[in-house]
């Protein structure tokens, strides 16, 4: 059996606990830039707010009616996203972070007459040690346990935020009340496809042939979906030790950058945070790729951005920030067309390799453990004060390409003077 366990509204959630008024209150997140809403609350759900919605269009009616509005504050949910996931750890020995909100859990060890009650502790404890609410569905494999924590979540009230799909008859019922559009896996253009033949629901997909699916649903992933929604386990719980492959750091700018001196200091500051995140999981890079997106209409309603990249392979792999500077840089000068408007830039390290597996050639000289030594100093101070304490001169100070963030929450748990204030 798999469990998952998915926060409910979950920014949202996290501005919450820290502005306990703002329970039972409409609440939304915007994105980078305070452009959309990516979170809402169920009241602001209710007052008919919705997901991905420009601001601007929505913004005088939500005075009207008081909902609180927050800009994305990325270190309070990272944060907040890490408490949740290790509060899961501790309750299942099986865990696999699936996104900033999502887990599924192992949970072949509970008998399952047990299944509902540690079910239950699951959702207390989260809720109990973190003060974010989750939804737990729980099903013989991953595909029916996102049916059931949908389900779950749908109607609150009845189901407690937790649903488990058991037998043949709750796993029925539970397929027929679900579109096909809605099962993990399905993705947009298949459920197009799929309801022009007349596959409505989950419960239809299930019923189709495998050999149908192999040929329709893109082999055997297709064959996977179907077996899974019978109730047999295809999809294992992913190594979470597995590092990730590739590193990108990426955002869109406050404004239109047009200087060529703006658009180094952006592609060093995320140079930077890219090889931060690099060491910290002790890898080092072989590729960097530099990209830059322009929107060169020049009425501004009408938006098109064109992507350009430049890639370059290292002779050795790296983990210096100085030493990927020195090859990322070079590559904005090559990139950069004068009277262009750029809205977004990012850099991409990938091929990479554990630290202590670097290959170096006949002629290279071994890395400076000095610098080395540096880097991790760097990284120690920043992450204990805040990022971009200490950086390079490259990266800029005024920063003014950066992102909007005119109602963004203070960094609750992870900075000493933005701790919250009590009477
Ligand atoms: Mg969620």
């Amino acid at each position: 059996m798999f469990a998952i366990v998915d926060c409910n509204s979950f920014y949202a959630a996290c501005e919450r606990v820290f502005q306990p008024a703002l329970v039972h209150k409409p609440v939304v997140v915007l994105s980078n830039n305070d452009g959309c809403i990516i979170s809402r609350s169920d009241e602001a759900k209710q007052l008919g707010l919705p997901m991905a919605g420009p601001f601007y269009q929505v913004k005088g009616m939500m005075e009207r009616k008081e909902v609180a509005v927050f800009s994305s504050n990325y270190n309070l949910y990272g944060d907040m996203s890490q408490r949740v996931m290790e509060t899961l750890r501790s309750l299942a020995p099986n865990v696999e972070v699936y996104s900033v909100d999502e887990s599924f859990l192992d949970v072949r060890e509970v008998p399952t007459n047990q299944l509902l009650k540690f079910a239950k502790r699951i959702r207390d404890t989260v809720e109990s040690w973190t003060g974010i609410p989750v939804s737990v569905g729980v099903a013989p494999t991953k595909v029916l346990s996102k049916v059931a924590n949908k389900l779950a979540k749908e109607n609150k009230k009845a189901t407690g935020c937790v649903k488990i799909l058991c037998t043949d008859g709750e796993q029925e019922v539970a397929l027929k009340n679900t579109r096909v559009e809605e099962v993990w896996g399905v993705g947009r253009r298949n459920a197009a496809k799929l309801l022009n033949m007349g596959i409505v629901s989950a419960w239809d997909l299930r019923n189709m042939p495998e050999d149908w699916a192999v040929k329709n649903l893109g082999g055997v992933v297709g064959l996977r979906l179907i077996r899974e929604l019978k109730g047999i386990p295809c999809i294992e719980i992913q190594d979470q030790l597995e590092t990730k492959k590739m590193i990108a750091t990426t955002r869109m700018f406050g404004r239109t950058v047009t200087t060529l001196h703006e658009l180094k200091e952006s592609v060093g500051t995320y140079t930077e945070r890219a090889a931060s995140k690099l060491r910290r999981q002790r890898c080092a890079a072989l590729t960097l790729n530099v990209f830059l997106v322009a929107n060169d209409y020049h009425d501004d309603y009408e938006y098109n951005p064109q992507s350009h990249s430049l890639t370059v392979h290292l002779p050795t792999a790296t983990s210096l920030t100085n030493q990927l500077l020195q090859y990322a840089i070079p590559l904005v000068d090559q990139l950069y067309r004068h009277g262009s408007r750029y809205v977004k830039a990012g850099v991409i390290l990938s091929d990479l390799v554990p630290e202590e597996c670097v290959q170096t050639s006949m002629f290279d000289r071994p890395e400076d453990p000095a610098m080395k030594s540096l880097m991790l100093a760097v990284d120690n101070v920043n992450a204990a004060m805040k990022q971009d304490m200490i950086s390079f001169a490259t990266a800029g100070t005024k920063k003014e390409w950066k992102m909007r963030q005119e109602w963004k929450s203070a960094r609750y748990t992870t900075r000493w003077d933005e701790l919250v204030e009590v009477g």
